[in-house]
Formats: C-alpha cells, sequence, structure tokens
C-alpha cells in the first residue's frame, strides 16, 4: 500500500498504512503495545546480528508493533521500502552519521542546516576523525569540487531550516551515485508529502516527526526512509547499540496526527501563501522567502521538486547590513 507507487492516494495511506484491524479483538483503530518484552517460541540472541528479516518481537530495542506500525506508514508515505523511527530528530540525524561515516571518511554537508544537525557535522564527526565540509547545497558545482575520493554521505536539507533555501535533489542525487556516496535529506520542512525523495534519487530521506507528521506538539521523534538494507544497518547500530527508540506511545500518537498529515499540509500551504503575499506589500519588509512565491529566486526548482510548498516562511525586516550592526551591539 504505497502512496508513491499510487496504489492508495496519500489520504488513503496516512491512514491504513501500516494497520491491520486486531486479530484477537477485531478493534479497526491500531493498538497502543506498550510492551519492552515479547514472549516467542523463536530462540534468538541478545546481539544485533540476531535482528532477523520478519522475525518475531523480542524485546523493543529491536522492534515494537507500534513504532513498527508507524515506521511502515512512514514507508508508505515516502515509497520506500522500510523505516526506521527513533526518539528525536536529531537522532535520526546521529543515525545516519554515526552507521554510514567511520573515522577516515568524509561528509558533505548542507552549509545551512537545522543548528543542532550543523553542530553535530561541525564539532562531533570532525572529533571521531570524520572530515566533513560545508558547502552550498544549491550550488551542484561546489558540490562536485567538494567530493573527495572518501566522500561516503552527502547530507541536504531542503527547504532548508531556517532560510528556505532549496537543494535540487536530483542533481545532487547524481553526484553521489557516481561518487559511491550515499545522500541524505532532511525533509522535516517539506514533509513526506512535500517532495517525492525516493523518486528524485535520495538514499536516506529523514523528519523530525516531532513536527509536521506528528503535528500536535505532543510527542518528540525522528524518522529515517530508505531501502531495507539501509535501514536495517541502522536499526543494528542506532537502535540496538546507541539505544535511542522511540517510545511506543509516542509512535502511537504521532500515527494518530499523521492520519490527517495530507489535510493538513494543504492547510498550511494555503495559510503560509497568504501570510508570505501580505508580507510581501509590506514597505517595511525588505525580502520574503517562501518556495510558493512566484517572485523567489528558485521559484522554478520550486515549482518542479515540489508537491507542497509547506508552511514555513522565512522574512527580513530592514537590510542584512542593519541586522548584524544589531547583532553586533
Ligand atoms: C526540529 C528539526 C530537527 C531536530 O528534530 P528534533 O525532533 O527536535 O530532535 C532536525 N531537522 C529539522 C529541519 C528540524 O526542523
Amino acid at each position: 500500500m504505497t502512496y508513491r507507487n499510487r496504489s492508495t492516494g496519500p489520504m488513503t495511506t496516512a491512514i491504513h498504512a501500516g494497520e491491520t484491524p486486531d486479530p484477537t479483538t477485531g478493534a479497526s483503530a491500531p493498538p497502543l503495545h506498550m510492551s519492552s518484552t515479547f514472549v516467542t517460541d523463536q530462540v534468538a540472541g541478545f546481539s544485533a546480528h540476531d535482528l532477523e528479516d520478519n522475525g518475531a518481537f523480542l524485546y523493543a530495542r529491536w522492534g515494537n508493533p507500534t513504532v513498527q506500525m508507524l515506521e511502515q506508514k512512514i514507508a508508505a508515505l515516502e515509497g520506500t521500502e522500510d523505516c526506521l523511527c527513533v526518539a528525536s530528530g536529531m537522532a535520526a540525524a546521529t543515525a545516519i552519521f554515526l552507521t554510514f561515516l567511520s573515522a577516515g571518511d568524509h561528509a558533505v554537508v548542507s552549509d545551512v542546516s537545522y543548528a543542532g544537525v550543523a553542530e553535530l557535522a561541525r564539532d562531533t564527526l570532525p572529533r571521531l576523525g570524520i572530515a566533513v565540509d560545508t558547502v552550498n547545497m544549491s550550488d551542484p558545482a561546489a558540490v562536485a569540487a567538494a567530493i573527495r575520493p572518501n566522500t561516503k554521505l552527502i547530507h541536504t536539507e531542503t527547504p532548508v531550516n531556517p532560510i528556505g533555501r532549496l537543494t535540487d535533489l536530483a542533481e545532487i542525487a547524481t553526484l553521489a551515485k557516481q561518487a559511491g556516496a550515499l545522500m541524505s535529506c532532511d525533509a522535516t520542512f517539506a514533509s513526506p508529502l512535500g517532495q517525492d525523495c525516493s523518486a528524485l534519487g535520495v538514499d536516506l530521506i529523514m523528519h523530525s516527526v516531532t513536527k509536521y507528521i506528528g503535528g500536535h506538539g505532543d510527542a518528540v521523534g525522528g524518522a529515517v526512509a530508505g531501502r531495507k538494507e539501509l535501514i536495517a544497518q541502522m536499526r543494528g547500530e542506532a537502535s540496538i547499540h546507541h539505544g535511542g527508540i522511540m517510545s511506543p506511545f509516542n509512535a502511537w500518537l504521532i500515527a494518530r496526527g499523521l492520519s490527517l498529515l495530507p489535510m493538513r499540509m494543504k492547510a498550511h500551504e494555503a495559510g503560509a501563501m497568504a501570510v508570505a503575499q501580505w508580507l510581501e506589500a509590506q514597505p517595511s519588509v525588505t525580502r520574503v522567502i517562501y518556495p510558493g512565491l512566484a517572485s523567489q529566486p528558485q521559484h522554478d526548482l520550486a515549482q518542479r521538486q515540489m508537491t507542497n510548498m509547506s508552511g514555513m516562511i522565512a522574512f527580513q525586516v530592514g537590510s542584512a547590513a542593519q541586522g548584524e550592526a544589531l547583532h553586533r551591539r
């Protein structure tokens, strides 16, 4: 049941994917399994290597049915084989970086990204012997120039938090493939409705599900969607070894929020467009950044790549020089 494969539309997928009526009670709404441990006849050890495809549930760090329900829902929306849910968006970024990068490797990371991710890339990764170059991802030539023989990961974010700059995902995915590197995208601001990351060639689609996917401000979580073998590697490293798993209660809340994501994104887009147009008409506002505005330098890319313009707006009052002077005071 994948929305991206068009066998169902996004509204049906958001509601039904990952869910089945409960076989014992017939309940149609998803149950909340607050269980750390599961009783099974299958013999398995407590190693990440014991993680099996479609194996029985054993212990929550390997998997939990309520968390798995959310993982399947997000994978269906993204059109990927699998998804890993973790404790926060930052845990999702950490899962990508610490699963696929080792000492001696090199990563190319967007020069503007969510503050926590920027600091993780700039401070933590080099401390672990991982070289990082930060590059403007809207400039493919700069990305190509930054790639080295040991580049293992290109991490993008589009639209980027907080300045709304866009990355041409298909173009950067081609560069990553040529380099034999994985490409990840923090798609939090776009939501799964905003762009078809998997069709554009992104290997690892990351979300802070705390934001649009959960949508109610009551649960923190993170997700990475991608191919089965990549997700299994991350489950072994990030969940089983590093331990930053998502609570089943949060998964249940987030899945409940996600069921109306397609409708919420339409409302966010309409509301943001109205606010962006109003801001553009204000004499004190010198710049409005919203991908849906025809005045945007990247509007062509937005129309080509984005299927929902999302609700995030950046704007500037006064000049950049004025802003810097204020900052220095
Ligand atoms: C909020 C956010 C994160 C971090 O997510 P948490 O759930 O707060 O850990 C990462 N990337 C982007 C773009 C975000 O907006």
